[in-house]
């Protein structure tokens, strides 16, 4: 039984007033709101466990690492990884996909070779791939989406090539909402001799995940969408993708060994987290991951469908609206344009005033935004403890506002 009032009761910040008007919260493909347990564990590390992980043989630095690689475990579970060395902690998915393209793929990559990508991907997805475009003559090839946003498995492995080294795609758009076929993808890839990178940043949000099932080479997290603290994530890494890979930050904790002249390097997963880590920000995630499975992921999954259905029957009624992106069985997450001259950011503005909070500009975009014709957009974003007041909440606001643009 998914009891909305009860979920909602567990995040403090959503019974507050913004503007005088009860905060109605649609911003969570930005960052989600933290329910009282990841809360109360941060207070908790803090107050009564904290010291630093790993080096330590005191009572604190125990506890405190066994209570951080705990974490490693959970998100092993979250993700069905089966082993919970297939798990690198770090900040979140840029850093992620960042210590893939440079621990896996600069060293391996050479001038000519090629990295799919879809004009979906968020600039996390891009930029480290464009610093080997940059730096060493690799090749981008894009693969657009269709007119309803969605993404045709096929045409991804169509676009693979003898010099493609790689496919780098998202498992969910965080502008259109669209769902992508990501195992279809690994199959057709892998069946080329292709490894692939999901970016898993709003998808793990969005729908139980299987990284064997996908059975794909990495597939990257990020903590403060999944209800848990920023500066928290992680990447899953197929072993025989982690015995490739060299390490990316050098420092502390990485390492076994450190003479002038040789370093031996930690066994992974750790070989590839330098220095101190997020200590408390991992622990809070364990606990938001946790919360998640309590819910049940399935749950919370169904509850977001049927936000997404009212949604789209309400803005169906809104013939000034442009609701970017249709594809079937795509997330709750709206991006939309307004008929006439209004910008997203007057939009979003009048919405605030009325208590709603949804995003305004390129969200990390850019090629979409090019493909799509537009340069913004307001993106409205649901989690699991939205309800369908919120939504008439919303329309109300963008009635509002069509009625002070029109
Ligand atoms: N990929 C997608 C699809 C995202 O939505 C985001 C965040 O908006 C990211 C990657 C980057 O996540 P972070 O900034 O937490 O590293």
């Amino acid at each position: 039984m998914y009891d909305i009032d009860t979920i909602r009761a567990d995040f403090p910040i959503l019974s507050r007033e913004v503007n005088g008007k009860p905060l109605t919260y649609l911003d969570n493909g930005a960052s989600a709101q933290k329910p009282r347990v990841v809360i109360d564990a941060i207070t908790r590390a803090y107050a009564e466990e904290y010291s630093n992980v790993h080096r330590g043989l005191h009572f604190l630095s125990n506890l405190s690492t066994e209570r951080y690689e705990a974490v490693r475990g959970t998100i092993s579970k979250f993700l069905n990884a089966g082993d919970e060395n297939t798990i690198v902690l770090n900040s979140g998915t840029t850093e992620g996909i960042n210590l893939v393209a440079y621990g896996w793929a600069m060293p391996r990559f050479q001038p000519g070779d090629e990295i799919v990508l879809s004009v979906m991907e968020h600039h996390a997805n891009i930029v480290p791939w464009h610093f080997l475009r940059e730096r060493q003559g690799v090749v981008l090839k894009w693969v657009d989406v269709a007119a309803d946003g969605s993404l045709d498995p096929q045409a991804v492995i169509d676009a693979i090539g003898a010099k493609t080294k790689l496919v780098a795609v998202t498992q969910c758009s965080n502008v259109l909402g669209t769902v992508v076929d990501v195992k279809s993808i690994t199959q057709g890839a892998h069946a080329k001799g292709v490894p692939v990178l999901v970016d898993g940043s709003q998808g793990a949000v969005h729908m139980p995940v299987d990284v064997q099932d996908i059975g794909c080479d990495f597939y990257a997290i990020t903590g403060h969408k999944l209800y848990g603290p920023t500066g928290s994530g992680a990447i899953y890494i197929r072993p025989e993708r982690m015995a490739e890979m060299q390490p990316f930050l050098g420092g502390g904790d990485m390492i076994k060994e450190v003479c002038k002249d040789r370093v031996i390097y930690n066994d992974p997963p750790m070989k590839f987290e330098a220095g101190t880590p997020g200590i408390v920000q991992t622990i809070g995630l364990g606990v938001a991951l946790d919360y998640m499975m309590g819910l049940g992921l399935d749950n919370i999954a169904s509850h977001e469908a049927s936000l997404r259905a009212y949604a789209e029957q309400r803005f169906s009624g809104l013939n000034w609206l442009n609701i970017q992106g249709q594809a079937a069985g795509k997330a709750a997450i709206f991006s939309f344009t307004m008929e006439g001259a209004a910008h997203p950011h007057d939009i979003s503005t009048i919405l605030d005033k009325r208590g709603v909070a949804v995003r305004a500009g390129h969200h990390c975009a850019g090629p979409l935004m090019d493909h799509l014709g537009v340069t913004a957009t307001c993106r409205a974003s649901f989690g699991l403890y939205n309800t369908t007041d919120e939504i008439d909440t919303l329309i109300d606001a963008l009635e509002l506002a069509h009625e002070l643009f029109s």
